[in-house]
Order: structure tokens, then C-alpha cells, then sequence
């Protein structure tokens, strides 16, 4: 019987080597992308898996995920990126998917020095350890460069034609990538936007206000610019036609319908948003100001914008001047 592994598959290509590399020893693999909201790469997931004829599975974090950023073990990357936490969780996910299909072991595409902040030789040992794989976690790339695994001590897999890659360098990945006859290369694609600097304030900002943030508040972040009105509640504005069709859906889907409000222009052209928090009449006012500022023609001299609510069911037709200012000390993050 052929021996089952489960990789994770981010969509770049050092996954989708480790998981060739695998293949290649002969052992049966199956793909496992983990969906988050901040590494929008499942489409370039699911085309590495076909073209390496693998099957895939994908999951979606879940709300627990939320704990990783309120209170990292580990810390945060140079943004609000708690990787080694996240890798764990990844990699639990991998546990579970591997306990329920009889697989051996886990295939990782991590590179040893690749992230300076995450994939330390010490890192690499330490997240198999949280997820509760010890040395069921191979990473084909670097393993002659870290302690065999259970699966090579007992020749399950044969180390001899694992890797010894280390530290940024892509031009290595690439070689491989040609002589195991990749169909797809990923180009390097940008990653995670929790490592950017600039996004960190917002997910600050979410910890220290919402106790019962989960996957779709994460998923609201990546949408648009946001706004804390006060220490109550927030506003989310779109910046195009397809960030308003996002609000629009990220709305129905919300998991605390009675405080999130969607507003919308109703006799003029213009950003559309969602309220998020309790939100007071001043709150209202202080975000429509706020939009108000984003339109800078064909103002009608009186502005509607119709709000809505979806439980308790509420909808609302606002009238205002066209004078409406935004106050300053609304925090943009
Ligand atoms: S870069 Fe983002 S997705 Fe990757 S391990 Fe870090 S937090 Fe997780």
C-alpha cells in the first residue's frame, strides 16, 4: 500500500517542490492549502496541485485564528505577523487532515534562514513541536540541514535525496524547479500583507476594540480604508466599484448583524461603507462627514445616503448639506 503524505501548499514554489520532491520518492501526496484572508493565493494553490497531479484539500481558518494575533506566543514579525504562531496553526490543520485520511507525515516547503524572523533552524523545530508533530514534519528543501526526521531514521524516506537549502536565494529553488520538471513555476508573488508595516496599525486597532474578532473582521481589514470614529465603533470605506461590491458581501455576511450598519450614497455617486461597533447618532454623522470628504464633484446641495441594518432590520434614509466636514480627530489606520 502506498504510503500517504500531506503537504501544504501555499501557491509559491517552494511548496510545490517539497511536495514533488515527495512525490518523486514515490509516497502518494495530498495537497492541503489553508485559506487566510491576508494571503490571498489559493487560486495559484489549487493550479501548482493540478499541474503536479496531486489532490487538494482547502480549509479556511477559523475563528480561533483571531487568538494568534490578540496574544502571540511568539511574537510579531516587523508587522502584526505572528509566524511561528501561524505556522503552528498551519500546521495543526495539516494534523488533522493527515489523521483523517491515514497519512504518515507532513510535507512543509520551508526553507532553513529563508525569513530571518520564522524560519531559524530553532523555529522550524519549535512549530512542529506546538503542533504537536515533533518529527513527523519533513521539509525536503533544508532536511539534510536539520535533525533527521522519524521517517528518515526508520528509511520511510530517503534522505539521502532530500535537499540542503538555505537562506533567500530563489536561483536554487529555480534549478530544482527544472529538474524535477515543474509545469507551473510560481512567480515570487507578494505574501502576507499581516508583514507590512503599514497594515499592522489596523489589526491593533481590532484587538484593542473588538473581544469577539474572528475570520471575517480579518477578512474586513484587507478591504478598503478604515477609520476609528471612537472607541465604539469604526468605519470602513470602499475605494472602487469592487471594494464596494466587497463591503457589500462582507455586510450579509457578518457575523454580529446588529452592529454592523452599510451605508450608501442614494442621490450621488460615492464611496460606500460599513459601520462597524455601536454607533451612535454622532457616530453617524461623524462617518458620513467622513465620506463626504472622498467625493469632490456632481454634490447635489443636499446628500442622501441610505443606511441599513440587517437585525433588528432597520433602514434609513439620512439627509444632509453638502457642507458636511469631516472632524479631525478621526483616526485613519
Ligand atoms: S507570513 Fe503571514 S501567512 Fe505566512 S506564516 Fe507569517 S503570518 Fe502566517
Amino acid at each position: 500500500m502506498t504510503t500517504i503524505a500531506v503537504a501544504l501548499i501555499s501557491g509559491g514554489l517552494d511548496s510545490l517542490l517539497a511536495a514533488r520532491i515527495v512525490q518523486s520518492q514515490g509516497f502518494e501526496v495530498v495537497g492541503l492549502h489553508v485559506r487566510l484572508p491576508v494571503y490571498p493565493h489559493t487560486a495559484r494553490a489549487f493550479r501548482g496541485a493540478a499541474a503536479l497531479g496531486i489532490p487538494m484539500a482547502a480549509r479556511t481558518i477559523r475563528d480561533d485564528y483571531f487568538q494568534l494575533l490578540r496574544a502571540p506566543t511568539h511574537g510579531f514579525g516587523r508587522g502584526a505577523n505572528p509566524c511561528l504562531d501561524c505556522r503552528a496553526y498551519m500546521l495543526r490543520m495539516a494534523k488533522e487532515l493527515m489523521e483523517e485520511i491515514g497519512a504518515a507525515f507532513v510535507i512543509s516547503g520551508e526553507v532553513l534562514g529563508q525569513r530571518s524572523f520564522s524560519q531559524r533552524r530553532r523555529d522550524l523545530l519549535i512549530v512542529a513541536h506546538m503542533a504537536g508533530l515533533q518529527d513527523r514534519v519533513l521539509r525536503p528543501l533544508s532536511a539534510k540541514r536539520l535533525p533527521p526526521t522519524v521517517m528518515e531514521r526508520q528509511g520511510l524516506v530517503d534522505r539521502s535525496k532530500l535537499y540542503d537549502l538555505a537562506g533567500r536565494s530563489r536561483r536554487p529553488l529555480r534549478a530544482l524547479a527544472r529538474m524535477y520538471e515543474l509545469r507551473f513555476v510560481p512567480e515570487a508573488a507578494g505574501g502576507c500583507v499581516l508583514t507590512e508595516k503599514l497594515f499592522a496599525p489596523r489589526v491593533l486597532d481590532l484587538v484593542d476594540h473588538e473581544l469577539s474578532a474572528g475570520v471575517w473582521d480579518l477578512r474586513l481589514l484587507t478591504v478598503g480604508r478604515h477609520f476609528r470614529i471612537n472607541q465604539e465603533a469604526k468605519l470602513v470605506l470602499g475605494r472602487n466599484a469592487g471594494e464596494n461590491d466587497a463591503l457589500r458581501r462582507l455586510f450579509e455576511l457578518s457575523p454580529r448583524k446588529e452592529q454592523v450598519l452599510c451605508v450608501v450614497p442614494h442621490n450621488f455617486r460615492g464611496p460606500e461603507g460599513l459601520f462597524v461597533g455601536i454607533v451612535s447618532d454622532d457616530a453617524l454623522m461623524r462617518g458620513l462627514a467622513l465620506l463626504r470628504r472622498y467625493i469632490t464633484k456632481d454634490l447635489p446641495d443636499r446628500l442622501q445616503f441610505q443606511v441599513f441594518r440587517q437585525h433588528p432590520p432597520f433602514r434609513r434614509l439620512v439627509t444632509t448639506t453638502k457642507e458636511l466636514t469631516a472632524l479631525p480627530e478621526i483616526l485613519a489606520l
